[in-house]
């Protein structure tokens, strides 16, 4: 079923302003466009995106006018899961960066992960030395692949605020999840309050700034109605400080990745994609791993010792 969608205005999550933007591309989405499938993680990418500009003081890129955050959130809770394929090379990349937060004093107590799946990458937090782990995540799909275990520690929704009490994590994850934000002032300010003094974020994302993005322009996968902000490490950087947190850390990440994700990942017409992935299947050379910059970036921020 499509309706088409009243479009509303959106403002700068660093500066706080509405409009003060250059467009960088006109929209092009279709009134189906507002489907469940077009907003489940990691699908085909199919260069359908809103409006794009960038803010004309700070350079965070946006999408601006999107529909209502409640409308993104009642297509992401029917989206699907459909990326278990990838979910060990998911665990390898993850895993390297939620190593680096040892060297910044991160306790193994307890940790949460915002759009976290079936769960994979907290089980893998669970067996490196995490005692308590909880995840949230708004596709009632994606937990029905969860492990039972899994099923018991993760809560189907969006992170209101109120959810948990304050100071109940040492560790906030999240991946792939920023791009799709409606208020990230909002995300950043619970993830803030939920945090113990000392406490760290681990955050992945696209990063608009790559050299895929610059190459491909408007055809780069990243411009996708998804994504609401596009950052870079500037950007990143700067939408963190304005919410109090501490920069430790932030730049490229190397993603593992198998060739045939890596297929399904280029702008090349579908029948050829399909092909190649026959291909890559019957020489058994699919499941091959490589650590490429896929032009994604990390930031670990903290919440300052003895702050309120
Ligand atoms: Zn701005």
């Amino acid at each position: 079923m499509t309706h088409t969608k009243p479009l509303f205005s959106t403002k700068c999550a660093i500066c706080n302003t509405e409009g003060n933007s250059t467009e960088l591309y006109g929209a092009n989405f279709e009134p189906e466009s507002f489907n469940a499938t077009k907003f489940s993680a990691r699908r085909v990418p199919d260069k359908t995106h809103y409006r794009i500009v960038k803010c004309n003081r700070c350079g965070l890129v946006r999408s601006d006018p999107v529909v209502s955050a409640d409308v993104a959130a009642g297509l992401y809770h029917q989206s699907s899961f459909k990326y278990e394929d990838e979910v060990e090379n998911l665990k390898i990349t993850y895993g390297r960066y939620l190593k680096k937060l040892t060297k910044y004093g991160q306790k193994k107590e307890s940790i949460l992960e915002i759009g976290c799946g079936n769960g994979f990458f907290l089980e893998y937090a669970k067996s490196v030395g995490f005692t308590h782990v909880c995840g949230i995540e708004p596709s009632e799909d994606a937990i029905s692949k969860a492990s039972d275990y899994m099923k018991q520690h993760i809560i189907c929704d969006m992170l209101n605020p109120g959810k948990f009490e304050s100071e109940t994590f040492d560790v906030i994850c999240f991946f792939q999840l920023i791009d799709h934000i409606y208020d990230v002032g909002l995300l950043l300010n619970e993830c803030y309050r939920l945090l113990k003094p000392g406490g760290l974020i681990l955050c992945i994302n696209h990063n608009v700034s790559a050299l895929s993005s610059h190459l491909l322009g408007e055809r780069s996968p990243i411009f996708d109605i998804e994504h609401t902000y596009l950052f870079d490490e500037k950007t990143l950087s700067k939408v963190f400080l304005a919410n109090n947190f501490k920069i430790k850390e932030v730049g490229t990440t190397m993603n593992r990745i198998s060739l045939n994700y890596l297929n399904h990942l280029l702008p090349l017409p579908s029948h050829f994609k399909t092909e190649v992935s026959s291909f890559l299947k019957y020489t058994k050379v699919a499941a091959m791993s490589f650590f490429l910059p896929l032009g994604n970036i990390y930031i670990i921020a903290g919440k300052p010792e003895g702050a309120p």
